[in-house]
């Protein structure tokens, strides 16, 4: 087991892919897992029931809303933020509309989230956030808005580890390559194209990811700290 049975986690963005493999292993060491969720309402409720966990709708655009839902949950031990929206294209021809919002989701929430979970965050306890390997590289066009939101996650990660590092805190990105969910299937019309990237040419389990934050939840990973960590089969090589 990895995570203490007493753990209390809050999973944003958790219905769905990644997050929902987040929460099914959180829940499977036997942490006290709530999740947030913004538009899959019955997919949440069949996962809330299958793992023992608690759903709550929040949408991570609305600033104020998840700011005080975060507040509600009193201490949290681990701070998961995986909530992100992806929208590529054109630069040229991209709505402001879908830039916005993934600046809002990708960017202003982890940052509001990560704040105000730390205000009452135990020693030791964990920031995690999901980034991309597109923080790092985008070997395509149409993704600059995307990779600006992912890079802005670098900054904040090395900066709030800085302020929280002395309670013991840690604060980490995930930084997945093509992972087979919703967002980006393992059978899209990309696949091909993204595997000649990569040096392991397959996408990666979301169960992949959910191990990899176990394990910087747990205290092996303590003196791991601002860090990128990176888990895309060589996509960025
Ligand atoms: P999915 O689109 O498959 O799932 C997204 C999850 O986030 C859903 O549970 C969704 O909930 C939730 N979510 C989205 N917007 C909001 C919102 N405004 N408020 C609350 N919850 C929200 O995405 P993935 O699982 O693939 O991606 C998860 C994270 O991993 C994202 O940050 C993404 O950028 C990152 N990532 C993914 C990669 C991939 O190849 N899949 C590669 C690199 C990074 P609901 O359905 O209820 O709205």
């Amino acid at each position: 087991m990895t995570t203490k049975a007493s753990q209390k986690v809050l999973v944003l963005g958790g219905s769905r892919g990644i997050g929902a493999a987040i929460v099914r292993r959180f829940a499977a060491d036997g942490a006290q897992v709530v999740f947030t969720y913004a538009g899959s309402a019955d997919a949440a409720q069949a996962l809330a029931t299958e793992t023992g966990s608690t759903a709550t709708r929040i949408d991570s655009a609305d600033i104020a809303a998840l700011t005080k839902a975060v507040a509600d949950q009193g201490p949290i031990d681990v701070l998961i933020v995986n909530a992100g929206k992806l929208a590529l294209g054109d630069p040229l021809t991209l709505d402001p509309k879908a830039v916005d919002e993934m600046i809002d989701v990708n960017v202003k929430a982890p940052y509001f989230a990560a704040v105000e979970a730390a205000r009452t965050m135990p020693d030791n306890g964990r920031i995690l956030v999901i980034g991309s390997t597109n923080g790092d590289r985008i070997p395509f066009a149409g993704g600059a808005a995307y990779a600006l939101t992912k890079s802005a996650m670098q900054g904040m990660v090395r900066g709030l580890a800085r302020d929280f590092g002395a309670r013991g805190i840690t604060v980490n990105s995930i930084q997945p390559g093509p992972v087979d969910t919703d967002m980006n299937p393992a059978d899209g019309p990309m696949s091909d194209y993204m595997h000649s990237f990569m040096a392991i040419p397959r996408h990666v389990h979301a169960s992949e990811i959910a191990d990899y934050a176990a394990f910087l939840a747990s205290p092996s990973a303590a003196m791991i700290t601002g860090s990128m960590q990176t888990i895309d089969g060589g996509f960025g090589a």
